[in-house]
């Protein structure tokens, strides 16, 4: 914990990916365990992490990266810290991200810039950029994200490292600041996949707060790491290879294709024919749930309150005005006009029926493969302010990667080469509660 904590304060200022380090806290935990003593059955026993900061941690602020929570400290944990704790990993700081989880690149937070693990004129990617970063550039072994749209995988793609968004339902949302609850999922990112696996295994489980968490068992998911992969049937959709997604990624996943084929996965290309709509059902759909999300944040009971308000109505403009970035209002402002009831049935309930045709689409595949295989992201890390003028394009650069969240399904990126010496992800996706059979084959590719 002490050469983590040092090695942060001595590259932090290059990488920007920490908004509160937990220096105290770290090191009384880790004091802890060389008192009781390292637990040798249990491989993240003293393990120092890093943690997205839309997880809540006792008396250690937490903000979303927005001003409206600046001052908040949580009075409980998210299950996820109780459960690593339990574990024995140390958490050792909170990671920065965009504004509520609502971007791709880390630029909206309030109050850092997090730079490229590789290249620090690029984006981090978001809205996880400061844990994929975190762990990218070896200031923690493993940090937690949450990817509502992507925000674990497109991150991970970006520095090159492995993001796992694990199947809704497989990790407990309690205590996570909600952006669009059908959607969030809890995940992790590591150097490797068996890091990941082992992780992964250590907080996923039913949930007794969290109704939405699933009763399935949790398999050991290191158990099938033996590289083997004979016969694994891989399916490739076509709609992920189109028009927009740039030819050197393409090169890159196809060659990683060609590596699974050889190591004896059977490989087939298929159609999710819906995925086209997958972007803007998506931007209905997440900030419709977030509108409702943050409905909380008035002033009174988190956080930031503004200086001389009139009145009670004039506290909550003046709050959320001021505490609010752009990209957040303009969820709010497009979520509450989609639920509004002239605007309900062409906006709202069509963004819902397009949900369900993509979730046959998946379905329909997995009836004859284990594993659909796509890049992660159409393009690698771009510069800082790239797309400031235009949301819609950076909006649509998530389109490989939404369809995993608008189906529930675990996805999980891992590095496959670089193409202008930055990183490119490969997508791997199973169908709801197989993320061994991810874990499986990405162990045998890495
Ligand atoms: N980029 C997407 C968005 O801005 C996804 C974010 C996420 O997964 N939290 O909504």
């Amino acid at each position: 914990a002490e050469a983590t904590l040092s090695n942060i304060a001595a590259t932090d200022d290059t990488y920007e990916a920490f908004i509160t380090v937990m220096k105290d806290e770290a090191l009384a935990e880790a004091k802890a365990i060389d008192e009781a003593g390292i637990d040798p059955d249990n491989i993240l026993s003293g393990i120092p992490y890093g943690i997205k900061d839309n997880l809540v941690t006792k008396g250690v602020t937490t903000t979303a990266a927005s001003k409206i929570l600046q001052n908040f400290k949580p009075i409980y944990d998210a299950t996820v810290i109780e459960k690593l704790r339990a574990n024995g990993a140390v958490g050792v700081g909170k990671l920065n991200m965009d504004e509520f989880a609502m971007g791709s690149t880390s630029e909206t937070s309030y109050y850092r810039k997090t730079k490229n693990a590789w290249d620090q004129t690029k984006v981090p990617g978001g809205s996880s950029g400061g844990s994929a970063v975190a762990v990218a550039a070896g200031q923690v072994p493993f940090a937690l994200g949450t990817d509502t749209g992507g925000s674990i995988r497109q991150p991970a793609a970006f520095n090159g490292i492995v993001g796992m968004k694990p199947t809704y339902g497989r990790v407990s949302r309690w205590g996570v600041i909600a952006f669009a609850s059908s959607l969030d999922q809890v995940g992790v990112f590591t150097r490797t996949v068996k890091d990941n696996a082992r992780v992964l295994a250590a907080m996923a489980g039913q949930d007794e707060k969290d109704q939405t968490s699933s009763d399935i068992a949790v398999p050991d998911f290191t158990a099938n790491l033996r590289g083997d992969i004979k016969g694994l049937k891989i399916a490739v959709p076509t709609e992920y290879f189109g028009a927009g997604i740039n030819a050197d990624v393409k090169t890159t996943i196809k060659a990683g294709i060609a590596k699974l084929q050889e190591l004896g996965a059977e490989v087939e290309e298929v159609s999710l024919p819906h995925t086209k709509y997958g972007v803007a059902a998506y931007y209905i759909l997440g900030s419709a749930e977030a509108s409702s999300n943050l409905q909380r944040f008035d002033g009174i009971r988190y956080g930031f309150r503004p200086e001389g308000v009139k009145n009670l109505d004039d506290l909550y403009v003046q709050t959320r005005s001021q505490g609010f970035g752009d990209e957040v209002k303009r969820r709010i402002m497009l979520g509450t006009y989609s639920l509004s009831a002239g605007t309900y049935d062409a906006f709202f309930k069509k963004a819902a029926q397009v949900r369900t045709l993509m979730n046959e689409d998946f379905q329909n595949v997995f009836a004859k493969y284990d594993l659909i295989i796509a890049p992660t992201t159409p393009n690698v890390a771009y510069n800082f302010g790239a797309n400031e003028d235009d949301p819609e394009v950076t909006y649509m650069n998530d389109v490989l990667t939404i369809p995993v969240n608008m189906a529930g399904l675990p996805g999980m990126s891992v590095p496959a080469g670089f193409v202008n010496g930055l990183p490119v992800g490969m997508q791997f996706i199973a169908n709801r509660f197989q993320e061994e059979t991810i874990y499986r084959a990405a162990y045998a590719y890495e």
